[in-house]
């Protein structure tokens, strides 16, 4: 089959012929219908050898959706040819926090060397997936393939990061949104969809902001150095309850914790680099720092439901696998506009 791989440090990914994968007992063997092209892949193809986690060549794609096209031994609750989208991180499935469907916070993925796919196990961008285990698959019901997949990850880490923050978020509150592209841009519905919170945007791109727009910001704000003076400005001087940093970057966690309000939440999701002190008198009083990973299962499937219901609509650009490239490319340059996504 064709597949996506990161092969050589620093190099662009390519299109290769890798085997046919096979489901082993207790497996899952999709025919991938769709798969999105997420900024932490290039984050990871940017590593030095000496700190990359994971064994190459690795076939990229951690958002993904299929239909069932063989089942290992022993599976049983799935049939051939069911719609299914795949919640990317995997754990153990059976210590505290996997039994609670936190499979993203397992507390021995490491030790076992558990990997979702696309990073570290081979990924969804290729014809066909091997998934370890049925409990990774929620059914799409009806969801069609390219406006869903991004929910797996554009959608889920949103939707984690905003809703341990939903009791802020009251009528009058404000709830800041940094960077709307793949997951700022669906951040922003969630935030409409779940709460009466006015939303600011903040994008560098007047492209990206008119999308913020689109999907239902309130307030789109060039991200500059005036950015935080605007947004005090928009509330009154008392600042947002909740700040959502899809970036991540120096200026951008800078700005996150300039525009927080007394007890505000500040949550850092883009990997960027960045960091934000917390100490007495440095940001208003109570102000909580976070930085999540991805979401629960049980999540996803509340995400695909949220879908399902029609309050989400996600801005796709799609591919040919042969055209993969291309769309890392695109993303690199900051050309894509919501999330793209390849078609294998
Ligand atoms: P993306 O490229 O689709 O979107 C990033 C957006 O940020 C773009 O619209 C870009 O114009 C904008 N931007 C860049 N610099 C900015 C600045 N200084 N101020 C304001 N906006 C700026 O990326 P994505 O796929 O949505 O990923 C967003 C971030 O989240 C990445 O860092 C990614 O690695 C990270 N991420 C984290 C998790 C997690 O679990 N914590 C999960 C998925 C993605
Ligand atoms: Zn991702
Ligand atoms: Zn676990």
């Amino acid at each position: 089959m064709k597949a996506l791989q990161y092969r050589t440090i620093g190099a662009p990914p390519e299109v290769v012929t890798v085997p046919d994968p096979e489901p082993g007992p207790g497996q899952v063997l999709l025919k991938v219908t769709a798969a999105g092209v997420c900024h932490s892949d290039i984050a990871v193809m940017s590593w030095p050898a000496e700190a990359f986690p994971y064994a190459l060549p690795l076939t990229l794609g951690h958002e993904g959706v299929g239909t069932v096209a063989a089942l290992g031994a022993g599976v049983t609750g799935l049939a051939e040819g069911d719609a299914v989208a795949v919640y990317g991180p995997w754990g153990c499935g059976t210590c505290a926090k996997c039994a609670e469907g936190k499979e993203n916070y397992c507390l021995r993925a490491d030790e076992l060397g558990i990997r979702p796919p696309g990073l570290g196990r081979p990924g969804s961008m290729a014809e066909y997936l091997l998934v370890d285990d049925p409990r990774h698959l929620v059914p799409l019901d009806g969801l069609d393939p390219v406006a869903a997949v991004p929910l797996t990850d554009a959608g889920l880490t949103p939707y984690h990061a905003i809703k341990r923050s939903l009791a802020k978020l009251v009528p009058g509150s404000t709830a800041v949104v940094i960077g709307t592209g793949g997951l700022g841009h669906v951040a922003i519905q969630l935030l409409r969809a779940l709460t009466p919170a006015r939303v600011v945007a903040l994008d560098v791109s007047e492209e990206k902001l008119g999308l913020a727009r689109a999907v239902g910001a309130h307030e789109a704000v060039l991200s500059d150095a005036r950015a935080a003076d605007a947004v005090r400005a928009l509330t009154g001087g008392l600042g947002a309850e909740v700040v959502l940093d899809f970036v991540g970057a120096a200026p951008t966690v800078a700005t996150a914790g300039a525009v927080a309000a007394v007890e505000g939440d500040v949550t850092l999701v883009g990997i960027g680099g960045g960091a934000l002190p917390v100490g007495f008198g440095v940001l208003p009083f109570e102000v909580s720092v976070t930085a999540p990973y991805w979401g629960s299962r049980g999540e996803l499937i509340e995400v695909l439901d949220l879908a399902r219901a029609g309050a989400l609509s996600v801005h796709t650009e799609t591919y040919a696998l042969d055209d993969a490239p291309l769309a890392y490319e695109r993303l690199h340059e900051g050309k894509v506009n919501g999330r793209a996504v390849i078609l294998p």
